[in-house]
């Protein structure tokens, strides 16, 4: 009774002694008592209250013990009736048990028997009532479990990027509506395939079922897609881990970024078309520029007008450098500065170019040494002109970032199979731990007491940057501050294993 329920229970007979004795025993037990004289008195009752348990005498007069039955039964069917019967009424009072009556009781009868009698309904109808809840529960659970499936489905159905499941298998488990259209495969095409089954392309199909095999860095892996026709698709991956970190398989997330894509291809455009504009009429003032400071060279007390002309000169040497870094750039957007893809002998290369760079050395008084491996090295596949712009960048970079009389050494290093390592050291300004990765970014530049007057585009290292991620090497540097620094360029070879 702990839910607070009180059962409601029915005396119906004839002799008011045996209601009244009965009521005296219910009395001790929590429940609410109704009585009845007769057969149609209690179901006048039952029209009005919902009864739990109806003790019923068999021999009434008036309506039949057992047509009473029947109509309890049928109002009814869940109320527990227990038979109050004599002897002379046992054989009916069975034959209604045979027609769903709870129990029997056979008059005359001492309390405890009631007591023992009514205590065992009571304990049927809460277990009754406990399983219904119970039930009630699970129903209620089930429902809601199927609620929240669907639920979460609507919403993996519904989101406009698409998702695809996998499980540690590699077979597709769940795949939504976005997905379908974004591969381009049958709205109604089944789940349950290998990844291959759904992704056309083989780099993909490895990503996908690659993430996760190794240790859990936790991070996002991501891919770019190009499906053709102008779209790609942007492709991040994260493992399912289990409790334990074991592989239970992958959620893949297709972005479409064909918008974002044409925007730069647009931009490229416009600033390759814009830069292409300006270098002929810059290097007509700038070689014109020239001839006026020579004219004014060879005479005498201009000296004030032939400085002027020089900042100006230098401030367009400036313009054009830089519109040169803005088509180097465009190339390299466009794939184009790998057009001319040659075995290429790094060693030849840089001696020609340091060459080249004696010259800004001299100028400054520095020193620029350029030291190579004892044999040959293993060529590098790439476009000779990338190549150059790499070197003449980072060697070039060393030489304006080291003030007067300083030192840069070129070493070129062929000792491991596969790889060819470039290590371009200066004893110059040197450059601050927080802006070591920064430097590689567009039109970042360093401006301080020492540099501030240096010019340059901030578009020099993102594009050595650029062409070595292209030919699958790298760049990075390490440097202190007011001591120097060394920047370390990998590129591949064709001489791996
Ligand atoms: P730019 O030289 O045209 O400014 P870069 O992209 O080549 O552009 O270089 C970016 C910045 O990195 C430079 O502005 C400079 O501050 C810093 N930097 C590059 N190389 C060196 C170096 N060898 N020593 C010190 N600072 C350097």
């Amino acid at each position: 009774m702990s839910d607070g329920w009180q059962p409601t229970i029915m005396v119906v007979d004839d002799e008011d002694s045996i209601r009244l004795a009965v009521e005296r025993i219910l009395t001790r037990i929590d429940c609410k008592v109704l009585m009845a004289a007769n057969g149609q008195e209690c179901l006048g009752l039952l029209d009005r209250d919902k009864v739990d348990i109806i003790l019923l005498d068999l021999k009434m007069p008036g309506m039949d013990g057992m047509e009473v039955h029947q109509r309890i039964r049928e109002i009814d069917d869940s109320i527990l009736v227990i038979i109050i019967t004599g002897y002379a009424t046992i054989e009916t009072a069975i034959e209604a048990m045979k027609q769903g009556a709870y129990d029997f009781i056979p008059k005359p009868f001492e309390a405890e028997q009631l007591r023992l009698v009514i205590k065992r309904a009571l304990d049927k109808l809460y277990l009754t009532r406990e399983t219904e809840r119970l039930e009630e529960e699970r129903r209620n659970t089930l429902f809601d479990l199927a609620t929240e499936k669907s639920r979460t489905r609507s919403i993996v159905e519904a989101m406009p990027n698409g998702v695809m499941v996998t499980n540690s298998q590699g077979q597709v488990v769940l795949m939504n509506q976005a997905v379908r259209e974004q591969l381009g495969l049958d709205q109604d095409c089944e789940i349950g395939q290998a990844v291959a089954s759904y992704v056309p392309d083989q780099d993909l199909c490895s990503f996908v079922t690659s993430v996760g095999q190794g240790p859990d860095s936790g991070e996002v892996s991501t891919c770019e897609l190009d499906m053709g026709r102008e779209v790609t698709l942007l492709v991040k991956a994260r493992p399912i881990r289990g409790d334990h970190g074991e592989h239970h398989g992958s959620v893949v997330v297709f972005v479409d970024i064909s918008a974002i894509r044409k925007l730069d291809r647009l931009k490229s455009e416009f600033v390759a078309k814009v830069s292409h504009e300006l270098r002929s009429p810059l290097s007509t003032i700038h070689e014109q520029m020239a001839m006026v400071i020579q004219d004014l060279l060879e005479q005498e007390g201009l000296i004030q007008d032939q400085r002027i002309l020089s900042r100006v000169q230098e401030r367009t040497k400036g313009l054009i450098n830089l519109v040169e870094d803005l088509l180097d750039l465009s190339k390299l957007e466009a794939g184009a500065a790998y057009q001319n893809v040659d075995d290429v002998q790094v060693e030849d290369l840089l001696t020609r170019l340091i060459g080249y760079l004696r010259d800004q050395a001299q100028g400054k008084d520095q020193e620029l040494n350029l030291y190579l491996p004892s044999k040959q090295a293993a060529p590098v596949r790439a476009d000779p002109k990338a190549l150059e712009s790499v070197f003449t960048n980072v060697i070039s970079n060393a030489l304006k970032y080291t003030p007067q009389q300083g030192r840069v050494d070129v070493t070129l290093k062929a000792d491991q199979p596969g790889k060819l390592v470039l290590l371009v050291a200066d004893n110059g300004y040197g450059i601050d731990e927080e802006e070591q990765d920064r430097i590689f970014e567009r039109f970042y530049r360093i401006k301080d007491e020492k540099t501030r007057f240096i010019t340059g585009s901030g578009l020099g290292l993102p594009i050595v940057k650029g062409i070595l991620d292209d030919l699958g090497g790298s760049i990075r540097v390490q440097s202190t501050k007011g001591e120097g620094s060394t920047f370390e360029i990998v590129l591949p070879t064709e001489d791996r294993g």
